[in-house]
């Protein structure tokens, strides 16, 4: 079986530190890798995309990343509504072809992941390569992989059947795949920025509750609070939770986003 290109991305080790970025429009701009694309403009481009989430409210707050290149979709919607222009080749990089996509501004609209950018000056939807250009000259990773100094990006050349062991392992998943896409982009941890988060604090006669047992009612087991008397329950979905402390029931909230519950005084 032929061998095909993926990246994973952990969201939970990504600082939003941008090298990532940089890279690529070092890679890119002012740059043409022809036949593979035309030159990335130094603005306005974001070939790779960090998004980024706030949750909670304050003092209980996180931050997470979500670094977003094209995610190179087995049934590419971009590739089905222009197969002259677009290419999705056998190892899973899908590539705009930049001389047959001149002056069709309307690829742009064809990916739902918002990955496509139009170059006004070049008058070229332009895109992610995967650094297809660098992969044939035998890299192991594209440069944004390569720069990333906390590891949060890894970059693999498997078989389909030996990646899908590690998709199983590592609970790696695809990010809001609603039309059955199949990226070749996986993400970890990403319930840090897809779910939602309860957190508080357990007081006893206004003192910090170091070791109270705290649960969240037919969903999440025990913990057990830290020395600031903290809990923190995550990777929940929108719905009603009751907190239960000591093995009584404590609070209950309804969230449809991260909630800070404040101070529970047991
Ligand atoms: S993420 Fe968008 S541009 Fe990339 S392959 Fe999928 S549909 Fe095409
Ligand atoms: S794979 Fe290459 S083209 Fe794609 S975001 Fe990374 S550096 Fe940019």
């Amino acid at each position: 079986m032929a061998q095909e290109r993926y990246l994973v991305i952990d969201v939970a080790l990504c600082h939003d530190c941008n090298n990532c970025f940089i890279a690529c429009k070092d890679e890119h701009v002012m740059n043409q890798w022809l036949p593979y694309t035309e030159e990335q403009p130094r603005h306005g481009h974001r070939w790779m995309n960090i998004q980024r989430k706030e949750r909670g409210q304050y003092p209980r707050i996180d931050c997470s990343f979500l670094p977003m290149p094209c995610q190179h979709c087995t049934n590419a919607p971009c590739a089905k509504n222009f197969p002259d222009s677009i290419q999705k080749r056998g190892d899973g990089v899908v590539l705009i072809d930049p001389a047959k996509a001149k002056g069709k501004k309307e690829i742009v609209d064809s990916c739902p992941y918002g990955a496509i950018y139009w170059n006004e000056d070049l008058q070229l939807p332009q895109k992610c390569t995967l650094c297809a250009h660098l992969l044939d000259d035998g890299w192991e990773t594209p440069r944004c992989v390569h720069s990333c100094p906390t590891g949060a990006m890894r970059f693999y050349t498997l078989e389909k059947a030996e990646f899908e062991k590690i998709i199983a392992s590592e609970k790696l998943e695809a990010y809001r795949d609603k039309g059955g896409w199949n990226p070749h982009v996986f993400y970890k941890n990403l319930y840090r920025y897809e779910k939602s988060f309860i957190a508080g604090g357990i007081l006893k006669g206004g003192e910090c509750a170091e070791g109270a047992q705290v649960s969240l009612k037919g969903v999440a087991p025990e913990q057990t609070t830290n020395y600031f008397g903290d809990f923190k329950f995550d990777s929940l979905s929108p719905g009603e939770y009751t907190i239960v402390v000591n093995g009584k029931d404590a609070k209950t909230v309804k969230i449809d986003e991260s909630l800070n519950v404040g101070s529970i005084e047991i």
